[in-house]
């Protein structure tokens, strides 16, 4: 898919902006603190209908302005899709072709993007929040029903917690929490189902990529640690059953801690390269390699789930790479993925990046 036209309004520190875009790999260039990752940000926004670096959207809202617009024009192999989001401090309207989308799963994936910046290092590094969030961003871009079951997962959870806690006060509760269960094993199985399905493919694609970039030094190997026995050979209804009973097994610890202790919110995903955890052991070079092989997986992988290449978010990530990784990269994505990439000179820039591109100075 090929993005066009990006106009923003009252959207971070723009007060207004219109753009067209026409060359495969797009560059924003200029000093720091000139909205260069704004630019960038707000095409995912209008991809995934949220931001990659906050949860709130009123930081999205230029300040002291009482609402945010957001609207593009991108040509998918389907046709043109005109795409428009607004941002108040109550809430978000999202539309698609002038149509207002009832709910958010509706909008999401109308265009998919895939943003590699700085701070993916830290779904290698960081915490299992961080790469659940991952996980549940990637894979609902391309499943409407994953995104559905999810947020009835946490909504389910956010109830059964304050359950939990009544139970754990001595609260009487009757049948209740056995209900939940039975909801949360339920859903818990087609979360889990998609998850596994998800971490196949990535694995797959990513240990293709990863295997290229280091000249086949390096196996890159993936595994999902789940918190219910629940395993991937496992049917739908052979794993629901498998999570209730354990979720009944676990009710007198779950009521002493007063918390759900199982289940997808608590699970981990896990890299390693060559058998040996790339969050313990790897360098900082093999962690930065795997977030980029992980990335370029999914940029393969939404191209095989909805037959199209997403657009590439590339944020201050291309002038960190030697010339060598550049090069493989851009032979990686070439004709194929319209990429923007934001840097504060392009000094640091392969030739053949630049020979493609077309320079947009933010200020
Ligand atoms: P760098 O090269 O340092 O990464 P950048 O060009 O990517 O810089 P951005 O992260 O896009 O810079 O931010 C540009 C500016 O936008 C920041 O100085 C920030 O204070 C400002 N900004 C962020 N949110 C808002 C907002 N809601 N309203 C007004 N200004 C904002
Ligand atoms: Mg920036």
């Amino acid at each position: 898919m090929i993005l066009k036209e990006l106009e923003l309004a009252q959207y971070r520190n723009f007060e207004r902006v219109q753009v067209h875009f026409d060359a495969p790999i797009v560059l924003f260039v200029g000093p720091n603190a000139q909205g260069k990752t704004n630019m960038l940000e707000s095409i995912y926004v209008l991809a995934m209908a949220k931001s990659h670096r906050t949860s709130k959207d009123k930081e999205l809202i230029k300040w002291e302005e009482p609402f945010a617009r957001l609207s593009c024009r991108a040509d998918r192999r389907t046709g043109p899709v005109h795409l428009d989001i607004q941002l108040t401090s109550k809430g978000k309207k999202a539309k698609i072709n002038q149509l207002e989308q009832r709910r958010l799963s509706d909008y999401i994936g109308a265009i998919n993007a895939v943003m590699f910046a700085p701070e993916d290092l830290s779904i290698v590094k960081g915490s299992p929040v961080i790469r659940r969030r991952f996980l549940d961003m990637e894979i609902g871009q391309v499943s409407k029903s994953y995104l559905y079951h999810i947020l009835q997962y946490q909504k389910l959870i956010q109830q059964r917690n304050l359950a939990m806690k009544e139970l754990q006060m001595g609260k009487p509760f009757g049948d209740m929490l056995d209900i939940y269960n039975a909801q949360m094993a339920h859903l818990a199985a087609k979360v889990l189902n998609k998850r596994f399905g998800f971490m196949d493919k990535l694995e797959r694609w990513g240990q293709e990529i990863h295997a290229q970039i280091t000249q086949g030094r390096e196996t890159l190997t993936l595994s999902y640690e789940s918190t219910l026995p629940v395993t991937p050979d496992m049917s739908e209804s052979e794993a629901e059953e498998a999570a209730y009973r354990h979720l009944t097994s676990i009710k007198d610890r779950e009521i002493a801690r007063g918390t759900s202790l199982a289940g997808p919110h608590r699970d981990d995903i896990h890299f390693f390269i060559n058998g040996t955890s790339v969050h313990q052991y790897g360098s900082q070079g093999q962690q930065r390699t795997t977030a980029l092989s992980l990335k370029l997986a999914e940029i393969e992988l939404i191209h095989q789930e909805v037959g199209e290449y997403p657009l590439l978010l590339l944020d201050d990530v291309l002038s960190e790479l030697d010339a060598d990784r550049q090069s493989h990269l851009l032979h990686n994505i070439k004709d194929r993925v319209q990429t923007f990439v934001t840097t504060t000179g392009v000094e640091g820039l392969y030739h053949q990046t630049l020979q493609q591109a077309a320079i947009y100075r933010v200020k």
